[in-house]
């Protein structure tokens, strides 16, 4: 099992609650998101009326539950949380959306994944806070309309593209969540030693931040993974030199490249001289999903600056080639 995935792990589950952040002021970076979203909070709040839909999309981990939980925190009202591939059928999101109280926040991962049919029940549900029920069959069929409390949606996925227009069209507030940066990263990583009573050297806690390719979640885990080490091998406390020996036992690199990583860019490298390769070419090459390549492993290496998307496909970069210690010809460097 991968410990650099960016996707929620067991080990993650356990401490998920206590090392996220419940308020805006707690929630470290993403701050043009935060700024937004403070006024539309206050705003709302000030009118007594519930907040605009809310849809958030992002490569995972980045914190969008934890943003979602915070917006309802600071509505003072409550969330209920599902997903998309969660419910199957138009009667089980009515019976969600009708359960809501007045204001509450529905959140709803992988938004993307809802089906058909149940994507239409939101429409009127988001649009004007009523569903239509059909009742009876056949010519004695007709509709009825229910009315919902006031709700807000709050949205997640990957990328914003895999939504349907129609749905799209009906969040009134839409965000990107990007990549942290090291300071935050850092910042994080002492906050969360700190909530799990570890003790960090900050330089210990920037070569955590270093190498967790941008992600809050993956930099907790990897904190849980080097504490261990620090635990058994030393007197407890995180330092550089336990931080970088941990982690480079653990396969990470520098740059928080992981094998899967470094296999991406080895097979683009070998296979196809550097590419441009297509996405299911690549896929098919080194036997992963194309759709988790896209969302999960290609935007940071794109953000690194290790590979490029073109109009042809990807391409591997100089930088990406440099990292692997390989010449753009594909002769090893000596
Ligand atoms: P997503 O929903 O985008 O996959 P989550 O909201 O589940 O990501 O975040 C994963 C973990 O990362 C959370 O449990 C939380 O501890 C941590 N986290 C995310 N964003 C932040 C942040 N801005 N500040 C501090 N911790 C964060």
């Amino acid at each position: 099992k991968r410990i650099i995935t960016t996707e929620a792990m067991e080990e993650d589950i356990r401490t998920d609650y206590s090392l996220r952040p419940q308020t805006l002021k707690e929630y470290i970076g993403q701050e043009k998101a935060k700024e937004n979203l403070k006024v539309y909070i206050e705003a709302a709040k000030g009118r007594g009326e519930s907040l605009d839909h809310v849809l958030f999309y992002g490569p995972p981990g980045l914190g969008k539950t934890t943003l979602a939980g915070i917006i309802a925190n600071e509505m003072g009202v409550h969330m209920k949380v599902t997903s998309g591939p969660a419910i199957e059928k138009p009667g089980e999101i009515a019976a969600i959306l009708n359960n809501l109280s007045e204001g509450d926040v529905l959140f709803v991962d992988e938004i993307h994944r809802l089906n058909r049919q149940v994507e239409e029940v939101l429409y009127p549900a988001m649009e004007d806070f009523a569903i239509d029920i059909v009742i009876g069959k056949g010519a004695s069929a007709r509709s009825i309309r229910l009315d919902l409390p006031h709700f807000t949606l709050i949205g997640a996925t990957t990328r914003a593209g895999l939504l349907t227009a129609p749905l799209r069209d009906r969040f009134g507030v839409v965000h990107h969540l990007e990549f942290y940066t090291e300071e935050e990263l850092q910042t994080i990583v002492e906050r969360s030693a700190q909530v799990l009573g570890v003790e960090i050297e900050p330089a210990g806690a920037m070569e955590l931040a270093r190498r967790s390719r941008g992600t809050p979640r993956l930099a907790n885990r990897l904190l849980k993974r080097v504490r261990d080490f620090a635990q058994v091998k030393y007197d407890g406390k995180i330092t550089k030199e336990i931080a970088d020996f941990a982690l480079d036992l653990l396969e990470v690199d520098r740059y928080g490249l992981d094998q899967t990583d470094r296999r991406i860019l080895n097979t683009m490298i070998e296979k196809f001289t550097g590419g441009p390769v297509g996405l299911d070419t690549l896929a098919a090459a080194i036997g992963e999903d194309a759709g988790t390549i896209e969302d999960v492993y290609e935007p940071y290496l794109i953000k690194r600056g290790f590979i490029n998307r073109t109009p042809r496909g990807r391409v591997v970069t100089e930088l990406g080639y440099h990292h692997l210690g390989v010449v753009p010809k594909g002769e090893p460097v000596v």
